[in-house]
């Protein structure tokens, strides 16, 4: 495995390549915008004019895209799916939504394609850093052979079962990010609210049960730790607009499988709120602000 295609050089996919092409591979990749194929070609990049100039005899393609309307355009109405050779392994690490994915990866197999989707966690820092975990669904066989690849670009790779199996897992994950940071916000805003410090309040709470992620390493309330997001003005991070978009993706899962999600429900009404004041671009810790107008 060493020529790779790589297509979608955005905030994740860049720094996502780059770590490929500084671990030896052979990179050619693509963007739909111009900007981000000048940005990738002044970081030394080889960047094709278009789709169909990519690598011909490519041993692996990987896509790194907003949506799942982005993914089924390029697979199936462009027919970049009908285009390759069966030898190639096809790898999309966008979040997208599950049906879309199921759809795609059955529709490769039939064509005889190894497909994985492959979405990520760790965020535009992880993905510079090489340090992505990949949540992965497709078959064991095509997972061994991803391995080299996907340890170029992270540190950690989770099979989470059959195509579409990725996907599932990564907003399960995130729905729950969600719920136990409003929780952790609602919590700290209302100690404060009852006279404690939120540093105390913190420490007491992370060494009891009701320690969780949001409030040990990631905590929402300013002043609590440094070097997150909330010590910044709550920027950089992993956007409210990312978060809404993973919760919709949960919700929609939810309403699919007649799943009962009342919180993941909730949680997604408040980011909603979020982005209606105007807070798109800030981390998803923010919603500590609307514990505390
Ligand atoms: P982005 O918008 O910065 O980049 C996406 C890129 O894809 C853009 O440059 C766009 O021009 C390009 N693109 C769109 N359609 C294309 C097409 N048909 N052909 C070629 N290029 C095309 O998005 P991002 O932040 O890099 O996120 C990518 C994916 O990773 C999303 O699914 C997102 O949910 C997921 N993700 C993002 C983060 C994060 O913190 N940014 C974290 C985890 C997962």
């Amino acid at each position: 495995m060493k020529k790779i295609s790589f297509i979608g050089l955005g905030n994740m996919g860049l720094p996502m390549a780059l770590n490929l092409m500084h671990k030896d591979f052979d990179i050619l990749s693509f963007d739909i915008s111009e900007e981000a194929r000048l940005s990738a070609s002044s970081k030394g990049l080889k960047v094709a004019g278009d789709v169909d100039h990519l690598f011909k005899d490519t041993d692996c393609l990987i896509t790194m895209l907003p949506a799942g309307n982005n993914v089924e355009d390029l697979f199936i109405n462009e027919g970049v799916l009908s285009g390759i050779s069966s030898d190639v392994l096809v790898i999309d690490c966008s979040t997208i939504d599950p049906a879309t994915a199921k759809k795609i990866s059955s529709e490769s197999r039939e064509l005889g394609i190894s497909m994985l989707d492959a979405p990520v966690s760790g965020g535009v820092s992880g993905a510079e850093k090489g340090t992505l975990t990949f949540i992965v669904g497709g078959l064991e066989r095509d997972v061994k052979r991803a391995t080299p690849v996907l340890l170029a670009m992270g540190n950690k790779i989770f099979h989470a079962g059959d195509g579409g199996s990725g996907q599932v897992a990564k907003i399960c994950n995130n729905m729950l990010l969600a719920i136990h940071m409003c929780g952790t916000a609602e919590t700290l805003a209302m100690g404060v609210e009852n006279g404690l410090d939120p540093k105390i309040l913190s420490e007491i709470m992370k060494n009891s049960s009701g320690g969780n992620w949001s409030l040990d390493t990631y905590n929402p309330y300013p002043g609590v730790m440094n070097d997150v997001p909330a010590n910044h003005d709550y920027k950089g991070g992993f956007l409210n607009s990312l978060m809404l978009k993973d919760l919709t993706l949960a919700r929609n899962l939810a309403l699919d499988s007649d799943s009962m999600t009342p919180m993941g429900k909730i949680a997604k009404e408040l980011y909603e709120e979020m982005i209606e004041q105007g807070f798109n671009d800030l981390d998803f810790s923010s919603i500590q602000k609307r514990y505390l107008e």
